[in-house]
């Protein structure tokens, strides 16, 4: 099995930004969005899934699936999101599963997971980076790249950990409070640390 580096942050903390640059450094990405992307292709069976718990309209009339209507409804409640969780998440960990066992072992796996504290993601993981910035530089970035209104912002951080939770089960905490140049940099210097422990092996397989 390849070395495998769970990244998480919170939305909008630069975890993606971090997860190119460690793609740059030469890791295999798995991206648990991209997975979720793939999995609700238009004619896949999960849609119907989705259908059936979030309402017939949130398929357009061509069978695509209308991602922000999606979330809205998602994010309204602490038990709707809970309810997409439960559809999506088993699956996609049982794909970024089989992805991961496709790399060849001399490489490093970045499984970029936003909920990889949430959904108890950690234990597929050797070695776990949090990206941390503050909750105010999130919404910012939220609002600025997204457009999301700044309540949407508030709604979809507070579905998620706190920074204290995922903090708590991180090896490596890679803060963003400055420029995405200083982001760049750090992210040079956590690499430098992932190889070192990737040379000691895998925590992950010799704890079980
Ligand atoms: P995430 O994947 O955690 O949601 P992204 O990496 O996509 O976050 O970052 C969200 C937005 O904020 C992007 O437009 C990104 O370019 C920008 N960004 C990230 N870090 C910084 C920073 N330190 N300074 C300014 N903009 C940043």
């Amino acid at each position: 099995m390849p070395f495998v580096v769970g990244l998480t942050g919170g939305i909008g903390s630069g975890k993606s930004t971090v997860a190119s640059c460690f793609q740059e450094h030469g890791a295999v990405v798995v991206d648990a969005d991209e997975i979720a992307r793939t999995l609700t292709s238009r004619g896949s069976p999960v849609l119907s899934v989705l259908q059936q718990n979030f309402g017939e309209d949130i398929l357009d009339s061509e069978g695509n699936l209308n991602r922000s209507l999606l979330a809205e409804r998602a994010f309204d409640t602490e038990v709707n999101t809970a309810k997409l969780n439960e559809i999506m998440h088993p699956k996609i960990r049982e794909r970024a599963e089989q992805l991961i066992a496709k790399v060849s072992a001399d490489r490093i796996v970045v499984y970029d997971m936003p909920l990889l504290v949430e959904t108890n993601s950690q234990d597929l993981c050797d070695f776990v980076v949090v990206v941390d910035t503050d909750v105010e530089k999130q919404i910012a970035r939220l609002v600025d790249s997204r457009g999301l209104s700044e309540s949407d912002a508030w709604n979809r951080i507070n579905r998620q950990a706190s920074r204290a939770t995922r903090i708590n089960v991180a090896d490596l905490v890679i803060p963003n409070d400055g420029t995405r140049a200083d982001l760049i940099n750090r992210c040079g210097s956590a690499w430098t640390r992932i190889i070192e422990q990737a040379a000691q092996g895998h925590p992950r397989s010799l704890s079980t």
